[in-house]
This record gives structure tokens, sequence and C-alpha cells, in this order.
């Protein structure tokens, strides 16, 4: 599954309503909430991923990963274990959770973006299929890389292996090297004996 975010394919929606927090004792203070969502249209995962980044800093402090579905057992909020984390991302975490919690309307709004983005997904003539396609085949750039990778990877470990076993082999080799032309010599010279008898 690969998410998009959201304020990219609706610039005009994401610069109104992508929520922006003042977090006090936290360093930097502000943090822009940036949302994700996964476009699969035939996927009811009801779920948003938050990206939290600090203006100040100017990256990536916590990834929350939010289910709209209360009662899922993996409902969250939980910081995603694959995304980018900070020292004090749990500490964000714990102020979302609670923003989350009594935000209603906020949450409202996640889930209105959530069903924006499957509808103009599910629609073919949508003016964002362009976007998505182009998301859809980086994407799938990346995991053939990654695919390369492991391969090439493989590949290397079948080599260092082989290569730390040609030693050996060739102490073999040589000791049945030096045993045979010996057998050889004397079969040819034998031979050669016989012929010149
Ligand atoms: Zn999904």
């Amino acid at each position: 599954m690969y998410l998009i975010p959201f304020d990219q394919l609706f610039p005009e929606v994401g610069l109104k309503e992508t929520r922006s927090l003042i977090l006090i004792g936290l360093p930097g203070s502000r943090y822009d909430m940036y949302e994700s969502y996964c476009p699969d249209p035939k996927c009811d995962c009801q779920r948003v991923m938050l990206n939290i980044v600090s203006r100040s800093e100017q990256k990536q402090v916590a990834t929350i990963s939010y289910g709209f579905d209360r009662s899922a057992k993996s409902a969250g909020p939980f910081l995603d274990v694959f995304n980018q984390q900070s020292p004090y991302a749990e500490k964000i975490l714990a102020v979302i959770a609670e923003h989350l919690e009594a935000d209603h309307a906020y949450v409202q709004r996640l889930k209105a973006h959530y069903a924006l983005i499957k509808a103009a997904a599910a629609d073919p003539s949508h003016p964002v299929q362009q976007q998505l396609a182009k998301w859809k085949d980086e994407e799938q750039t990346l995991l053939a890389t990654d695919k390369n990778l492991a391969e090439i990877r493989k590949a290397r470990a079948m080599l260092s292996e082989l290569e730390s076993a040609i030693p050996a082999l060739e102490r073999k080799n040589g000791q049945a090297a030096g045993k045979k032309p010996r057998h050889r010599s004397r079969g040819g010279k034998s031979k050669k004996n016989e012929l010149d008898a």
C-alpha cells in the first residue's frame, strides 16, 4: 500500500485545511500536520497518516497513523514504525492524540479529505488521475529498485561464498593435479617404451 500527500493532490483545499498546531514545551513550537491517504479506490482502510513537520526545523518530526473506525484494533493513533520519527515524537503523539479525541470537527475534516481522495481515485475522468498515475509509476520504480538492490545483495553474498571456497578447491585441485600427471606420464612413457621396443 502506498500513501499520497493530500495537500499536493488538492493544493487549494490543502492550503486552507491543513492544520497547524502550537505545541508548548517542544522545540520550535509551530508544527504543520500534513495528511497522507491511501488512494486505492478498492481499499476501505479508513485511515490517515499525519506527517508532523516542524516549521523552524523544516523537517518531519513525527509520523502518526490514525484510523477512523474507532472500534478497530489498530485504530491508533500510534507512531508509524516504518516512517520518520524524532526523539520527541512520543510527546507530539500524546498531544495530538488528545487533540483528535477533543476536536470532532477536525476528525470530520480528515474523514472528508479521505472521501475526497477515494472519490477522485475512483473517477477515471477526474483531473487528478494524471498525478495519481505519475506517483504510482514512481512508487513502482522505487519498489523495482528495492528488488534490484535485494538481488544484487544476494548475488554478492553468493559470489563471496564462492570466492571463499576457492582456496580449498585449489588445494584439492592441486593435490589431484599432482597425482594425475604422474599416472599419465608413466602411462605415456610406458606406451612410448612399448612403441620404442
Ligand atoms: Zn487503503
